[in-house]
């Protein structure tokens, strides 16, 4: 157990106050690397130096192939279409015998994925929606976990054509956040919204590397900010959403308290990836980022997060695509795959010229049966839906047994702190369908008998990579995650919520503390004082 911060400053909401690096939990400090200045290295020199191809040829199949097996994979859509334009069901034993594998929080195989994949009838598929949302209830609770993206550089050397940041868009304005700037950013983020986990978010460049970052790291996670209880808020938890990196800078950023290291692979189809990233730029190589997380997991960053951008080619391709990759890291590291998977759909973005010219952009109905199969497919695995979608498909989305949600979402550099009201299509990498602030989101969820929490525990105290997948697949992993969510609700209600959302948490928090004390019994000496501690001020108390 840890012990609080009981901070409690009598300055204004805005103010900083004295706060210790969160990262200092671990013990020894960290050397932040020297901060380059913005334009002192000269890009086209840079990208020469990104891929070490050592780092991707230890990790290939003796016979030099990938572990994604193309061929295969064309092979198991292809029976579907035929299955489909023969009209055949799939047979009704076979899908009972696959989803009780589902049940049993064993994830499948490509085959096992390819048989569901095929289901058409709508009754089956609602069946199998209800199936998802009970397995992610025995995993998960209903629980919520709330980030929110902060993006603070927009430059990038690449020319992914679906995206408003790359190089060749000449009207987007490019920003690099300097410190200052991000706590400016972070004030608002804890202070004013009371968000304690985010991802950060930056395009490829030499001004945003590995020492960019960690320079950001430790200058988030020392940004404290009172709130209204005088209580300090703060970001607790930052996960990474950035370029593939080599492991001697994967394990830098995991010394400066790194959560998640998430990279999408965008498509795994390698022919379509090379079309969607032309150029000598450091992403046209597509094994360089399929090793990406092979990489992390030598570097000791266990907590990875896949995904894959849907919209750019036949979704079957990219569900097996994930579930290959995922499997993939389970067979050699130990049963370590992926702690999350996202499935951002290609949303408008300036001057992204695929947008015009893909054949697979994905009806919602099609995105909603992925999410089915997905938590079918890999029922220990968090999966993040993001702002990308608009509010009522991510409602649907929770029905389906998606576990982490973002709220209160600005993309455009520096938004937070010019208080944006709009979106800028020429700051932001995209644009976002769901503008609910946290506040709102708390209130939907709270409405739908879900419990938003804020828990970070799981890293910071060592449930992470082997530890936390084993609780995962013996769904005990819940039974903290239960308490620490009470507690941090209590703790954003307090320091955050209006009257209208502190009556609806108020009788939420009742209700979930009458289930704990009869499920949970075992832990309440050490809940309890935790969390009458809590509701007296104290903040940052975990089990
Ligand atoms: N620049 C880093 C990279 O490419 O890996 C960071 C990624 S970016 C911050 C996060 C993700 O946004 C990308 O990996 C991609 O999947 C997604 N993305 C890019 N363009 C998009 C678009 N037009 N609509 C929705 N998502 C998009
Ligand atoms: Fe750059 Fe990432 Fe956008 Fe590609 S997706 S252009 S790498 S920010």
């Amino acid at each position: 157990m840890k012990q609080s911060q009981e901070t409690a400053s009598t300055g204004t909401p805005t103010e900083t106050v004295e706060a210790k690096s969160l990262t200092e939990n671990a013990g020894d400090r960290y050397e932040l690397p020297e901060l380059k200045p913005v334009g002192s290295v000269e890009p086209g020199k840079w990208m020469r130096s990104i891929v070490i191809k050592d780092e991707i040829t230890r990790y290939l199949n003796a016979d030099g192939t990938d572990f994604i097996n193309d061929s295969k994979i064309r092979t198991l859509i292809e029976d579907a279409d035929r299955a489909k334009s023969e009209n055949t069901e799939v047979d009704r034993k076979q899908i009972d015998d696959i989803v009780a594998k589902s049940k049993s929080i064993k994830s499948l195989t490509l085959e096992e994925a390819a048989v569901l994949m095929r289901i058409r009838d709508p009754e089956t598929r609602a069946a199998l929606a209800e199936t998802a949302l009970s397995i992610k209830k025995r995993v998960y609770d209903n629980r919520i976990v709330t980030f929110a993206p902060l993006y603070i550089s927009n430059d990038c050397v690449n020319t992914c054509r679906y995206c408003g940041f790359r190089h060749d868009n000449g009207c987007m304005k490019r920003q690099r956040l300097s410190m200052d700037e991000i706590r400016e950013e972070v004030k608002v983020m804890v202070g004013t919204l009371g968000h304690k986990r985010m991802v950060l978010d930056v395009g490829e460049h030499p001004d945003s590397d590995y020492d960019y970052l960690m320079h950001a790291m430790d200058t988030i996670y020392s940004v404290s900010v009172p709130t209204r209880t005088r209580a300090a808020a703060n970001i607790r938890r930052i996960n990474l959403n950035v370029a593939p990196m080599s492991i001697e800078h994967l394990g830098m950023l995991k010394e400066v308290g790194l959560g998640t290291f998430q990279v999408f692979q965008e498509t795994y189809d390698r022919d379509l990836y090379a079309k969607l990233h032309p150029g000598n730029s450091p992403k046209s190589d597509y094994r360089w980022r399929l090793y990406c997380m092979h990489r992390a997991m030598d570097a000791g960053v266990d907590d990875v997060g896949l995904g894959a951008l849907f919209g750019l080619t036949d979704w079957r391709f990219e569900l097996l695509g994930l579930l290959s990759h995922t499997r993939e890291l389970e067979s050699r590291y130990n049963g370590v795959g992926a702690h999350t998977i996202s499935f951002p759909r290609l949303r408008s973005a300036q001057n992204a010229p695929y947008l015009s010219e893909t054949k697979s952009i994905m009806s919602d109905d099609d995105f909603l049966w992925l999410l089915t199969l997905l938590r079918l497919c890999v029922p220990y695995t968090g999966l993040i839906c993001t702002a990308r979608e608009p509010k009522e498909v991510r409602e649907e989305a929770l029905k389906r047994g998606i576990t982490q949600m973002d709220a209160s979402s600005k993309i455009g550099i520096g938004a937070y702190a010019r208080s944006a009201k709009n979106q800028e299509e020429d700051r932001q990498q995209f644009m976002l369908g769901d503008g609910r602030s946290l506040e709102e989101l708390i209130g939907d969820l709270a409405d739908a008998g879900s419990i938003t929490s804020f828990c970070t525990a799981g890293y910071r105290i060592g449930r992470r990579g082997g530890k936390i997948m084993r609780l995962l697949r013996d769904c005990s992993e819940g039974n903290f995650c239960k308490l620490n969510a009470i507690i941090t609700f209590r703790e954003w209600l307090d320091d955050f919520a209006g009257p209208e959302v502190k009556a609806k948490g108020e009788a939420l928090i009742a209700r979930e503390l009458d289930e704990a004390k009869k499920k949970l019994p075992q832990f309440m000496n050490q809940f309890e004082p935790m969390y009458q501690k809590t509701i007296h001020g104290c903040r940052d108390l975990y089990l």
